[in-house]
């Protein structure tokens, strides 16, 4: 572990696009059983120290360059007050050049403040922790809001005018097909253009993990058709499923995820955050107390020579537009066994084929681990 030295301050991202910029804000009211995020009990005065830890951070990595997103991911960013938001805002300007960014703040229904005042600060993309507008469904997860405060929220944020997005969980014990279509229409219905919805996974190191909320989730069969009907349901509401778990109006696409997924690097700030800088990977160490103190954030580093034609097929193959076979060649490869393993995959309906490469189909997106791993070894074996 060392500490990022201003001598290695990059000044061009690898690839065209410009760099992104994350936040991880590690502060919630109280911990979900299912979340294994990193995130410690909400402090004023920690949030304080949060922000003026943050605030030597990026005068430490800033090169001037141009940043076109920022993402307040956490944790529970909307714990931070609209004036704190506009203070990191106001300093990444002076560290960075910001044009045009999108500026995305993920917001607690049961720790909402004013949005509009977060939109004063410089937000303009919302991000709504919602999850199940079914009072059923919230209370197995563990959540502090109930579904009347999840609506308001979105309707506040919707009303704004910044571009809202919701997360929806999928799979859990006793969800309906019926239940889960009525929070996707209902969140559509109020304003968002934008949702996520991701299948609850069982993580390790969580309360969900024990014994005793053994059957909080479906098996795969039923998740599998839940994940099913929500993407035909999407699809006959207009919007693009553009990535395994992520719809979108077109033109509402997370511009932030969107680098993730492109090979796009971007800078992390926080305990915890992960940094893809000059083709190296690298992350902040999970432990509040230890940020707030350095002088500068450490580094763990995760990957110093990122294979990018892997990361390529990686990450492009969550996205509906898929892999080009031109561009793995640029990147130095023959995809000829990957081509015959693409016909193979398409016949049995997880791929579909285009004359410049493929892309998983909705079934190929339910199994895409195993998809992709095929995809990997067989680029390997070349
Ligand atoms: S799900 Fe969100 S609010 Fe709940 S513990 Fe995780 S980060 Fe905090």
């Amino acid at each position: 572990m060392k500490n990022q030295s201003k001598k290695s301050k990059s000044k061009q991202p690898r690839t065209e696009m410009p760099r992104g910029l994350y936040f991880h804000v590690p502060f919630c009211l109280r911990k979900c059983p299912y979340c294994d995020f990193y995130s410690v009990a909400y402090a004023k005065q920690a949030t304080e120290e949060y922000v003026r830890a943050v605030v030597r951070n990026l005068h430490a990595v800033g090169t001037g360059e141009l940043i076109d997103t920022v993402y307040f991911g956490g944790g529970t960013p909307s714990l931070l007050c609209p004036e704190q938001v506009k203070d990191i805002l106001a300093e990444t300007g002076k560290a960075f050049t910001l044009t045009d960014p999108e500026v995305t703040l993920e917001v607690n229904p049961a720790a909402h403040r004013e949005l509009a005042d977060y939109c004063a600060a410089g937000v303009n993309r919302f991000s709504v922790g919602v999850q199940s507008l079914i009072p059923k469904e919230l209370s197995l997860l563990g959540r502090l809001h109930d579904a009347a405060e999840a609506e308001q929220t979105v309707r506040e944020a919707v009303r704004t005018g910044a571009r809202v997005s919701c997360d929806m969980m999928i799979g859990l014990a006793g969800q309906r097909q019926a239940d889960l279509l009525y929070t996707a229409e209902r969140l559509l219905k109020l304003g968002a253009k934008h949702l996520s919805a991701y299948l609850l996974k069982i993580e390790p190191t969580t309360p969900f993990s024990t014994r005793e909320f053994s059957t909080v989730s479906q098996d795969e069969d039923g998740q599998a058709t839940l994940y099913e009907v929500l993407c035909d349901f999407m699809c006959r509401q207009g919007l693009r499923h553009y990535e395994i778990s992520n719809y979108a109006v077109p033109g509402e696409e997370s511009r932030h995820n969107l680098k993730y997924w492109q090979c796009g690097e971007y800078y992390g700030i926080g305990p915890g955050a992960h940094s893809f800088v000059d083709g190296c990977r690298f992350a902040a160490p999970k432990d509040l107390s230890v940020f707030l103190q350095r002088e500068q954030q450490e580094k763990i580093v995760l990957e110093t020579q990122v294979n990018s034609a892997q990361e390529y097929l990686l990450l492009g193959l969550r996205l509906d537009k898929g892999i080009c076979f031109t561009e793995l060649q640029q990147l130095g490869l023959d995809a000829g066994n990957l081509k015959k393993l693409a016909r193979k995959f398409e016949t049995a309906g997880l791929v579909r084929g285009f004359p410049e490469g493929f892309a998983l189909t909705e079934r190929g997106f339910l199994v895409s681990n195993a998809v992709i791993s095929r995809c990997l070894e067989a680029v390997e074996a070349l």
